[in-house]
């Protein structure tokens, strides 16, 4: 069995929908899990707010052209007189729904509710188009197996035991359709996998099931080695180990949720990332192995802030660094790179909305320096410390550009740099002429 996975924009018209359908439709069994339409989630967290906020007009405007956009989908989607009711009817409820929201009281699962819409909606629309054109197709609920346990994590065993009992009662299809992103909490109320979630519940699937492969399609050729959108001459990796893609993916290659391989990688099962408007492009294969020898891509993250302290109190003294990394995790924020000398260390963090009381309490240790707009460029390969030339290399592409930080040897695979943001778009194409051209 095969998990298949198409995000919003697979999904984003119904001519998309119906490329999709083409795809999926042929005889072999598999999962397939899908988003919303593309700009719908972003549609329904304007709603949301609107309802929190009381503000129940503004709300059933941004539904009432939502609505609107539905109905034309719908029209273009169906031929069958038949089917365009049966679609119309489930999308009116829909929407009656969400305008229901008016009158109740709004609470964080009444959110939590309205974002998972979308899902709902789009996975009906593609299944009734799938039995439109005569392929036999179950739809199977998220919210009937996804489900998070106290902490918030999903809960593995529960999902399996339910998804495969869902399964095994309906053995007689080679087709499933599923919503991605959606789940229920430990009190089985409407909550969700976070933004960008769907990647996450094909992943949660397929190794739940030990499937043979999940495959994440989306519209750009698999992860590239560089960010296409500011460097030229970028070219698709055709493999990665699970590591380097979540070390990718973290640091700023967008096109995979950073959190998500976690499950496929501990259950060995195989990620491809696929392209939907290129089907028969052989993608980017993200399993176990370790290809040796090479670096494979370069990422990059903006908006970090670099924070050093400098204090001669750290020289021979012991806790100094427990004192300081306790001061971000009272602040709930977390910390992305770290380096040290004798005498101070720097570190990096993302979310910098807690940076003032942080920099306060830090005072108390040494001498604090922030530089904000800075960026965070991550190579990953083998760079496994026996190795040699590697990070020369490396530095010798950034050897034009200021370097604030460098951190190297913290796993086999990646080293890290902190750069201005102003020189991010220069060194990228510094890193890719010098790497991989
Ligand atoms: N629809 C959700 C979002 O836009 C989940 C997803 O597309 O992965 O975040
Ligand atoms: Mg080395």
């Amino acid at each position: 069995m095969k998990i298949l996975k198409f995000g919003g924009t697979s999904v984003g018209s119904p001519q998309r929908m119906k490329d999709v359908s083409a795809l999926i439709a042929n005889g072999e069994k598999k999962i397939v899990v899908l988003s919303a339409m593309s700009g719908t989630t972003n549609s329904l967290v304007e709603i949301a707010d609107y309802f929190k906020k009381k503000n129940a007009e503004a709300a059933n405007n941004v539904i009432n052209k939502l609505r609107t956009k539905y109905i034309g989908h719908i029209n273009e989607l169906h031929s069958t007189k038949e089917a365009m009711e049966r679609t119309t009817d489930f999308v009116e409820d829909v929407f009656m729904y969400l305008h229901s929201f008016s009158t109740s009281d709004f609470n964080e699962t009444s959110e939590k509710t309205i974002l998972a819409q979308g899902e709902i909606i789009s996975t009906n629309m593609v299944t009734n188009y799938l039995r439109e054109i005569g392929i036999k197709v179950m739809l199977i609920p998220a919210l009937d197996y996804m489900r998070l346990d106290e902490n918030g994590e999903p809960d593995l065993l529960y999902i399996k035991k339910n998804l495969q009992g869902i399964l095994e009662k309906n053995p007689d299809y080679d087709l499933y359709i599923t919503q991605g992103f959606i789940c229920r909490n430990y009190h089985g109320e409407i909550d969700n996998l976070q933004r960008g979630g769907s990647d996450y519940t094909a992943c949660l699937i397929g190794s739940a099931l030990r499937a043979e492969e999940i495959q994440i399609w989306t519209d750009i050729d698999g992860m590239h080695n560089n960010d296409p959108r500011i460097v030229d001459n970028t070219t698709p990796v055709r493999q990665l180990n699970f590591e380097e893609a979540a070390e990718l993916a973290y640091f700023g290659a967008k096109i995979l949720h950073p959190t998500c391989i976690q499950p496929a990688r501990y259950a060995g099962v195989p990620v491809r990332l696929l392209n939907t408007m290129e089907p028969t492009a052989p993608g980017t294969l993200i399993n176990n192995n370790m290809e040796t020898g090479r670096i494979k891509a370069v990422a990059a993250k903006d908006n970090i802030t670099a924070i050093k302290i400098v204090s001669s109190r750290m020289l021979l003294a012991t806790g100094f660094l427990r004192k300081v990394f306790e001061i971000f995790e009272a602040y709930k924020t977390s910390i992305d790179m770290v380096t040290t000398s004798e005498v101070g260390v720097s570190l990096s963090i993302d979310n910098s909305s807690r940076l003032l009381p942080i920099v306060e309490e830090l005072k108390k240790y040494g001498t604090v320096e922030v530089d904000r707009n800075m960026c965070i460029i991550c190579v990953v390969g083998d760079l496994k410390w026996d190795n040699i030339g590697f990070e020369t290399l490396v530095t010798e592409a950034l050897s034009n550009i200021p370097v604030r930080m460098i951190s190297y040897g913290g796993s086999n695979h990646n080293i890290s740099f902190l750069i201005k943001e102003d020189d991010k778009k220069t060194a990228l194409q510094a890193l890719s002429n010098k790497l991989f051209n």
